[in-house]
């Protein structure tokens, strides 16, 4: 329906009143009339039956016109005047509806105003003031239905957008509601804390579930004793929890890591991290924070450190941990002038052998032992240490004078003679210390280690079984030692290297029968240098195999060529000593099948000479190794024998040929009767095992004799001949030499020339 009013109240249309009845006359009449009656506004409609009055009705219905009043005849052509008003009632039912009417018939008059919602009915002839009166009424209450219409219209938007916000309110507050109960089901299963605290008194106000999972206290009692989590602080952490609201407070967001004692006694690492809250204007209003336990995080640290500086297998410091004491006493020693600590290097002898021999279980059994036994041997304040391998270091702390540390080493020493119970094994080990002393000239704890170290390789170079205390001597020594090693390096390409040969004869016919080749190194500097000077050394450093390939090599080569040179000598053979770490080299027999091709010599044209230490450990490999070089019918001999273990059972499972009855045993058999029973023995021994035996280092007549006496076959010793070099070799080949002619003795003259038996530095043979 158009508006009645426009906007500023000022009349426009409202509304069109519709006059029907069929008598034009009526209808002029009441048209002038109604408009002398009625204000300004209406526009006027008539219809002079039914069917006229509705098709205007529909054409104002389309224009969206309001019709107010509708006023109708009785009698219409093709209706009844009620009839027409019931009709429109339907649709207009606020339209108010006048009938005008001849006869007042009641019964319809009754009728109409039911069905038809009448508002009035008027007779003809009507009284034109009681018609202004009735139509301004009617138009009066319509305008007031109209306007209650669209007051309830106003409302009943009102309410239904009211409606829609209270929905909407309720959908918020579900919403929020959900959220609520999600946040609050994540707290709970949190297993972090989670805490709320107020400004003002830093008065816990929210804590959750997890609280009480990690401290051992409930959330309520949390809540109910303001002191409660400053309580179960560690007392250690305590000072430093106090200040962190302060701190929180000033710094806007901070963490502290503190530990708790829970009410069962144990002890967790926590780490809260703490949060100012604001409000708009940035004033603080709330302590918000988390509380993780790092307990397991802490523990994981502290293993990682412990890792760090101590040996695994035995629990020891390590030589990370073992460096920082020492420096720690160096600095104490420049501190403290009385101050005094010395630094011991112990070094197992024989561990090899034994981790070789008998596995690295048991070897690794065998050093814990020794690491608690170490432990025993010292003071609480003292730092035993594992450096690895068999390498142990102690520090002993605060000590009166050089005499407390060798009295410890005495003491290591002395344990150390027990065996061992590893398993099922009884183990023997002894060691070889060195003590470093404190002086002032040291800045560094490497070079504590270091001297320390140097003295044990002297101790060793003792004999083993030994201390030594350091001196400066010994560190020039080893740096010698360690020129010697560049040299060594570079000797086999310089060609520095050459062979001595020592003839082997028959004690019976002072016949040749083997040659034992020796190395030497000819030094640009240093001159002629013994095997025992640069042997071992080549053996630590791994440079033997280098040079015991060149020595097989060039003794095939040269053992070739005398053969073809001196064809009485065709038979000769040629001894070459091997090194342990020889035989254990994967290419060992490859490179023996190499070298004999490349001479063009027969296998049985060499033998080997090895001791009985190399053949203790992988005792299996070795057979094997030793029956590869049997099926190429190459001999071996076992040198120095004698000097070596005890369990002769190795005698029968290994394939020798040999025997070569250690010099020592030769030099002192004329005087004392035990060694001379030992060469006997060893004599009968090689005879029953159906071996070949040989003396070596004969130096006298008597020595001779006592041997051919006792029926050993073969000899080699200075009172024959040195070993000497090629062109020597060469002509005794050229003249035929019967060793044992005593005409021409020139060879002893020529021993103390050449042989210079100089103090090995390393001996680990
Ligand atoms: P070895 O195999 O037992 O050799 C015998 C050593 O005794 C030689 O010392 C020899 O000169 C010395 N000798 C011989 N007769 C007498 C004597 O009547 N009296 C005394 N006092 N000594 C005598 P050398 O040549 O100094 O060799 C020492 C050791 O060095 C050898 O002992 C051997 O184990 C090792 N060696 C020598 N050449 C080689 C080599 O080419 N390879 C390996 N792996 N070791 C070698
Ligand atoms: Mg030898
Ligand atoms: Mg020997």
């Amino acid at each position: 329906m158009a508006g009645i009013f426009d906007s500023g109240g000022k009349t426009v249309n409202k509304g069109t009143i519709i006059c029907i009845d069929d008598d034009r006359l009526i209808l002029n009449s009441l048209r002038d009339q109604l408009h002398r009656i009625i204000e300004s506004g209406y526009d006027i409609e008539v219809a002079e039956s039914g069917g006229e009055a509705l098709e205007v009705f529909a054409e104002l219905a389309a224009e969206k016109t309001t019709i107010p009043l509708v006023i109708c005849d009785q009698n219409l052509p093709d209706m009844g005047g009620d009839a027409l008003l019931s009709y429109l009632q339907l649709q207009y039912p606020n339209t108010r509806k006048i009938l005008l009417t001849g006869d007042a018939n009641l019964e319809m008059v009754i009728r109409a105003i039911n069905s038809a919602n009448l508002y009035r009915y008027i007779a003809k002839p009507w009284d034109e003031t009681d018609l202004g009166l009735t139509v301004k009424a009617a138009l009066q209450s319509y305008l007031q239905d109209e306007q209650l219409l669209e007051q309830n219209r106003t409302l009943r938007t009102v309410n239904a957008k009211l409606q829609a916000e209270i929905a909407g309110r309720h959908q918020v507050q579900e919403r929020l509601q959900a959220s609520e109960h999600r946040l609050e089901n994540i707290l709970n299963s949190l297993d972090d804390v989670v805490w709320s605290a107020t400004i003002e008194n830093y008065q816990l106000v929210y804590l959750n579930p997890a609280a009480e999972t990690v401290h051992g206290y409930s959330v309520s009692s949390f809540l109910s004793n303001p002191d409660l989590w400053l309580d179960v602080v560690h007392p250690m952490d305590r000072h430093q929890m106090l200040h962190f609201f302060d701190q929180l407070l000033a710094a806007g967001h901070l963490y502290i890591e503190y530990r708790i004692l829970r009410p069962d006694g144990e002890i967790r690492w926590l780490k809260n991290r703490g949060n100012v809250i604001v409000d708009e204007q940035g004033t603080p209003i709330r302590f918000d924070g988390i509380i993780y336990d790092i307990t397991e995080q802490k523990r994981a640290q502290a293993q990682l450190l412990h890792d760090a500086f101590h040996d695994e297998l035995t629990g020891l410091p390590n030589r990370n941990l073992i460096m920082e004491r020492i420096a720690q006493s160096l600095k104490r020693q420049h501190r403290v002038s009385e101050y005094q600590f010395a630094l011991l290097f112990v070094d197992l002898d024989r561990f090899k052998i034994i981790n070789d021999s008998l596995g690295h279980t048991v070897g690794d059994q065998l050093l814990v032992a020794i690491a608690h036994l170490l432990e025993n041997c010292v003071r609480a304040s003292d730092t035993v240490a594992r450096l690895g391998g068999d390498e142990f270091t102690i520090l002993l702390d605060g000590i009166q004078g050089i005499e407390d540390a060798t009295q410890v080493a005495d003491r290591i020493l002395e344990s150390l003679k027990s065996p061992f119970l590893v398993g099922e094994h009884s183990v023997f080990t002894g060691s070889s210390i060195g003590i470093a002393y404190n002086n002032e000239h040291y800045t560094d704890a490497t070079f504590l280690l270091r001297d320390a170290d140097i003295a044990m390789y002297r101790a060793k170079a003792l004999g083993k079984g030994c201390f030594v205390v350091f001196s400066p001597e010994m560190h020039a020594q080893t740096l010698s030692l360690l020129k010697l090693e560049r040299d060594l390096r570079s000797a086999v390409e310089q060609q520095e290297l050459m062979l001595y040969y020592q003839p082997i004869i028959s004690l019976r016919t002072g016949q040749l029968t083997d040659v034992e080749v020796l190395v030497r190194w000819q030094h640009p500097e240093r001159g002629l240098v013994m095997p025992s000077e640069f042997i071992p050394l080549a053996e630590d450093t791994g440079l033997i195999i280098d040079i015991g390939r060149w020595v097989l090599q060039e003794a095939c080569l040269q053992l070739k060529a005398l053969h073809q040179k001196f064809p009485t000598a065709s038979d000769l053979r040629f001894s070459v000593n091997l090194a342990s770490e020889q035989l254990q080299e994967p290419n060992f027999i490859a490179d023996i099948d190499r070298i004999l091709a490349l001479a063009g010599l027969d296998g049985r044209y060499l033998k080997l000479e090895l001791t009985e230490s190399m053949l203790m450990a992988h005792e299996e490999k070795h057979i094997q190794t030793l029956q590869q070089l049997r099926d190429r019918n190459i001999k071996i001999s076992l040198d120095d024998f004698g000097t070596g273990y005890s369990s002769l059972s190795y005698l029968y499972r290994f394939p020798l040929d040999t025997l070569k009855i250690d010099q020592s045993f030769i030099s002192r058999m004329m005087a004392e009767t035990k060694d001379a029973e030992i060469v006997s023995t060893i004599i009968s021994l090689a005879r029953t095992l159906n071996m070949d035996v040989i003396a070596e280092g004969i130096e006298t007549e008597a020595e001779a004799s006592h041997l051919i006496t006792l029926g050993c076959e073969h000899g080699q010793g200075y009172l024959f001949s040195p070993p000497m070099r090629q062109n020597k070799l060469e002509e005794s080949l050229k003249e035929e030499k019967n060793w044992l002619d005593r005409s021409n003795p020139a060879s002893i003259s020529v021993v103390s020339l050449n042989h210079q038996s100089p103090q090995p530095i390393i001996d680990n043979r």
